[in-house]
């Protein structure tokens, strides 16, 4: 009995299933003819009228949006700041040719040659009257250097009392005339090393040939590593060390280490164990 019932139940279960199958083939076979219809219906009207469709769709969005913003009052967006790759440029950025100095806080320029240079105007009068030897000072133009400024730190350096004036019959003068005894000219690693031919002085030192001392830009400006940020001193050395080849010296090594280095020692390229030194009375540093 118990077995008929079940089986009575699960007959019953399986009409009302193919029951409601038909039902639901039914209901999907109208869906399939009104879809049908209405794709048939649409393909005229976009056959009749192309741009109907887009029309309308533009109407419902397009169109819509656009005179949104039509009407609302135009949005100005700031750029949004990028970092720049610098790697990309190729040449260096150079300030307006309207500046006649950088402005302030940008890197000087030390590197981009003009070639040309100037005479900076003016005289120091020597500070004794033994051997006058006169010198001019010129400065490569283009390079962010006070004229003024340089001649007088080589002055400063010139009739200093630790200076080759206290040991050879000597007084130096400055003048801006072109009969000058000798030319200290400060220019960029290019020109140096024009300057300075037949030496090779590689776009890093200075040199001095015939009536020339030429003193490298890039050195007077950053000094080099061994005189650990005393840029005044280092550019006391290099005035010193290339009026001492003009005066007749040349080159010595360190003699010890731990002591003062010779101001006729290379010292631009190393030390050598000497100490900076930028003073021909080489107790006096
Ligand atoms: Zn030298």
């Amino acid at each position: 009995m118990t077995t008929r019932r079940t089986g009575q139940r699960a007959s019953t279960r399986a009409r009302g299933r193919r029951r409601a199958g038909r039902h639901s083939r039914k209901k999907s076979y109208k869906a399939q003819w009104f879809s049908v219809t209405a794709l048939a219906v649409l393909g005229t009207v976009m056959v009749v009228h192309p741009d109907a469709g887009r029309q309308t769709l533009a109407a419902q969005f397009g169109e819509v949006t656009a005179s949104r913003e039509a009407t609302l009052p135009p949005v100005i967006v700031p750029p949004t700041p990028v970092p720049t790759p610098t790697a990309t440029f190729t040449k260096p950025q150079r300030p307006a040719p309207s500046l006649i100095r950088p402005p302030k806080g940008a890197k000087p320029n030390v590197t981009v040659s003009s070639g040309k240079l100037g005479v900076v105007p003016g005289t120091d009068k020597a500070t004794r009257d033994v051997g006058t030897m006169t010198y001019r000072v010129e400065i490569e133009q283009g390079l962010s250097f006070n004229g003024a400024a340089v001649a007088a730190a080589v002055h400063k350096t010139l009739t200093d009392p630790r200076g080759w004036q206290a040991l050879h019959q000597v007084s130096f003068e400055r003048t801006d005339r072109p009969d000058a005894d000798l030319r200290i000219i400060l220019a960029t690693p290019t020109l140096t090393d024009k300057l300075c031919l037949p030496l090779d002085t590689g776009g890093e030192v200075s040199c001095r040939v015939e009536d020339r001392v030429v003193l490298n830009a890039k050195r007077w400006m950053y000094a080099v590593p061994a005189y650990a940020g005393k840029i005044d001193l280092y550019r006391n050395y290099l005035v010193n060390h290339e009026v001492g080849h003009a005066l007749g010296y040349g080159h010595s090594p360190c003699p010890e280490p731990n002591t003062p280095a010779p101001v006729m020692m290379q010292q631009t390229k190393g030390l050598d164990g000497c100490l900076p030194n930028a003073w021909p009375t080489t107790k006096a540093t």
